[in-house]
């Protein structure tokens, strides 16, 4: 089973507008190599102007997160049926971030899951440890746990569409990265739990991301372990020159 890598960078709270617009034109044509997939996932207000300027172009668009209701008294909030009136592809769910500050549960990473997919978007689902966890030995029950959730309620054929990002919590914006000897045992690990939920063919289709201060330096050696399918990058992916070498990188 070949899997197509693919690096997303998650700009997170970052970005006008007009510095959106600036990054995409310097990237255009350089962050675009054959056999990898390339995703940019921006805040909701670059989106519509991003999802313009990726028309044409091999980069695909994404969100950073949904609402799991299509509509309704929300205030704030974005549905997937807008995200994908607008043109975006792909949406992360469950950001470590979002667990931590905005209440996000397995059981509401669940809902998203399922509204991603009644809309036609790709999910970008996140797990991963927290470093008291890594150090109790809970890391793998953790992502297992956080796994078993994510694809509940999804076919198989659901399940082969999902990618899954492994951010141990402890290497996101810190520049502690994983090793790629570790990051490969628990992500292989966790394709080892989906095809426990499902087959091993579901399980080698789907799609497992490392992330956690990744940079151009070390995407390489990623990449190189065999069930890492690519990078989910924070930090390294607000650059042109540090995204279009990441891209080129894996
Ligand atoms: C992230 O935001 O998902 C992330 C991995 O950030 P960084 O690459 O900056 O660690």
């Amino acid at each position: 089973m070949s899997r197509k890598p693919i690096i997303a960078g998650n700009w997170k709270m970052f970005k006008t507008v007009s510095e959106a617009a600036s990054f995409f034109a310097d990237v255009k044509g350089k962050a675009e190599v054959d056999g990898v997939e390339s995703v940019i996932c921006a805040p909701f207000t670059a989106l519509p102007s991003l999802v313009e300027a990726a028309k044409g172009t091999t980069i695909a668009i994404g969100a950073q997160n949904l609402h799991f209701e299509d509509n309704g008294a929300f205030t704030g909030e974005i549905s997937g049926v807008m995200l994908k009136d607008l043109g975006v592809k792909y949406v992360i769910i469950g950001h470590s971030e979002r667990r931590a500050y905005f209440a996000e549960t397995d059981e509401i990473v669940s809902k998203k899951v399922h509204a991603a997919f009644k809309n036609d978007l790709t999910p970008i689902v996140c797990v991963g440890e927290k470093l008291e966890e890594r150090e109790a030995g809970e890391t793998k029950n953790v992502c297992s746990v956080q796994t078993v959730a994510a694809f509940q309620g999804l076919s198989a054929s659901q399940a082969a569409e999902v990618v899954v990002a492994y951010e141990p919590i402890w290497a996101i914006g810190t520049g502690k990265s994983s090793t790629s000897e570790d990051a490969q045992d628990v992500i292989g690990y966790i394709r080892s739990v989906i095809a426990g939920l499902y087959d091993d063919a579901t399980a080698a289709a789907v799609r497992i991301q490392y992330g956690g201060s990744v940079k151009p330096n070390n995407v390489a050696e990623y990449m190189g372990q065999q069930d890492i399918d690519g990078a989910l990058v924070g930090g390294a992916s607000l650059e042109p020159a540090s995204y279009i070498a990441l891209i080129e990188g894996a």
